[in-house]
């Protein structure tokens, strides 16, 4: 076996966590592999909020570090990468009735301090939550916390006459699958070797190296890569990953926690975000959503085993529901909800008796047992580039390699435009591309940013596009997708690559499957 045929690092799993690694190291010089099993993003990392976020609601748990780590974080992020993440208002309406949830560390100094309070959360304390939010930070572009009247602004209307005021800040939104196949196409740029659908079955220490066996998940074919130290970045699966794949004793241990989301038509007319507080003590959001819908969530609930695909259940789609006709003034029903989704955070067992004070901070370890092998716990999608430089810091000891950090600063494909030049870029797209409305060139920055053009192409008219495969999905695109996106089924264009999936009827997303296994037969069959 000759060294080059050994990698340095190989990474299993694709989500935001192992392809933000592969891209840090890829970019520092090393040679990386990378597996993920199902479709980028197939997990965790299409499942969140969707929130660049210092997590407000973590101070409460005097998580201030954290907190600080993420609200850095959301401008370098903002900045890097323009079209997929922008800056968005929360609005938090108060109530004096409103209660902490039982037992987090600022409820209990409240409760000794100001027992009369019987755990409410006073106003003054959500204002000094906020100051240190805004000011924790070093914010450059977004805008800080003010306090709005609900009985004249527009976003008082439609919520129920006892919330008098609310307090707005900023956070930012981020396309979560979008970011995940970006890292993983800048990783492949910088010398990556990317592969989807492709399970890792084993990974075995045989002298100083790993020997990691693969599967094709399509085709069921087995082959081998060997690597000098291993990434563990399998999300829920971690776990799976230490002891049956690699077959390391180890203590450390995940707890997975369910989070669902509902999808309603729209609910509002402004582009700002509620944060609801819940008689539980819980929050949940309701986020302008795709321009035509609203998304609600999140629910925190214990979930058994990562095999188990997370969905919404029906007791936590109505417990959203009721959650939020405690606010609106209208009732939303069932009816009124469109889609639903659930994603599993793989929380750090640190022994937390409930799942809301679980640590959301990632957690780092190295076993060198001969060959090394890194484990990634918890982490969220606003300190991924964080946890990566993390990484790469207990990485690095390993190898003969003292490049510096390097990803802040430095633009996710598509990004390299200013944070406030998306009006200009769909502007030049329509100029170049005059069959296109504004509805359309919109998705298409919002997605490809400054490679819309490359996306389209030398297309002159609507014809030049191809087949039409719903909503204003077209071949071009769809090819796109397929020849650098590491799209391979309906499923990864409509619902990861874009979220079509909420504007397309099932028919149209089975024939744009039918469309994508022919297409890929034609290219093998041409090989
Ligand atoms: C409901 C919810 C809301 C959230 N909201 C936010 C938010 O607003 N903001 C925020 O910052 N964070 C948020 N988070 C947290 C964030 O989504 C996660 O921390 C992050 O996505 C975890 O990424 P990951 O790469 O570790 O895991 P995953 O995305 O789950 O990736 C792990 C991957 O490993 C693959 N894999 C596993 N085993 C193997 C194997 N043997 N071979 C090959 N591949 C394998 C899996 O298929 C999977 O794709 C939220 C989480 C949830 C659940």
């Amino acid at each position: 076996m000759a060294r080059e045929d050994i990698v340095d690092l190989f990474v299993i799993g694709g989500g935001i966590n192992g392809v933000g690694i592969a891209r840090d190291a890829a970019g520092r010089g090393m040679s990386v592999s990378l597996a993920e099993m199902n479709d980028l993003a197939s997990a965790t990392s299409s499942g969140s909020s969707k929130l660049f976020h210092g997590g407000l609601r973590y101070l409460e748990y005097f998580e201030v570090g954290l907190v600080r780590k993420a609200l850095i974080e959301r401008e370098t992020l903002l900045r890097a990468m323009p079209h997929i993440s922008w800056p968005m208002r929360f609005v938090l309406p108060y109530h004096k009735d409103m209660r902490f949830e039982g037992g987090t560390p600022t409820s209990k100094l409240l409760g000794a301090v100001m027992p009369w309070m019987k755990g409410r959360r006073p106003a003054w304390l959500i204002r000094l939550g906020l100051f240190m939010y805004d000011n924790l930070g070093g914010r450059e572009i977004l805008q800080g916390t003010t306090r709005v009247d609900m009985t004249t602004d527009e976003v008082g209307k439609g919520i129920d006459d006892r919330f008098a005021f609310a307090y707005e800040y900023s956070d930012c939104w981020v396309e979560d699958a979008r970011l995940v196949v970006l890292n993983a196409r800048d990783a492949e740029a910088r010398g990556a070797e990317v592969m989807v659908r492709t399970k890792v079955t084993s990974a075995e220490r045989v002298e100083d190296h790993w020997v990691v066996t693969l599967q094709d998940v399509e085709t069921g074919d087995t082959f081998e890569r060997r690597a000098r130290m291993l990434v563990n970045a399998g999300g829920p699966w971690v776990e799976d990953v230490i002891r049956q794949v690699t077959r390391t004793n180890s203590s450390e241990g995940v707890r997975l926690v369910r989070g669902s989301h509902i999808v309603t038509k729209r609910l509002f007319e402004h582009d700002k975000t509620y944060i609801f507080q819940g008689e539980d003590g819980r929050i949940i959001f309701a986020i302008p959503y795709e321009t035509d819908f609203t998304l609600i969530g999140t629910t925190d609930a214990d979930h058994a085993d990562a095999s188990i695909k997370p969905e919404c259940s029906d007791e936590e789609r109505d417990y959203l529901l009721n959650f939020a006709n405690g606010y609106f003034k209208y009732d939303i029903t069932v009816d009124d909800v469109v889609w639903s989704y659930s994603g599993v955070r793989p929380l750090y067992d640190d022994g937390a008796a409930s799942a809301s004070a679980l640590t959301r901070d990632y957690v780092l370890s190295v076993y060198d047992d001969g060959a090394p092998m890194l484990n990634v716990f918890g982490g969220k999608i606003t300190t991924y580039r964080k946890l990566a430089e993390s990484a790469m810091e207990k990485i690095l000891p390993f190898f003969d390699n003292d490049k510096g950090d390097w990803t802040a600063g430095v633009a996710m494909p598509g990004g390299d435009f200013p944070v406030d030049g998306v009006q200009d870029l769909i502007d030049g797209l329509i100029v170049d591309y005059p069959f296109l409305d504004d509805v359309w060139a919109k998705r298409l920055v919002r997605a490809y940013g400054t490679e819309a053009g490359d996306v389209l192409g030398d297309a002159g008219a609507v014809s030049d596009m191809g087949q039409l495969f719903g909503a204003n999905l077209t071949e071009r695109e769809v090819r796109w997708l397929m020849a650098h996106e590491y799209a391979r089924r309906a499923e990864d264009v409509v619902w990861r690559r874009s979220k079509l999936g909420l504007r397309m009827s099932v028919a149209e997303i089975g024939q744009l499957d039918e469309w994508m296994q022919a297409a890929r037969a034609a290219v093998k069959g041409d090989a």
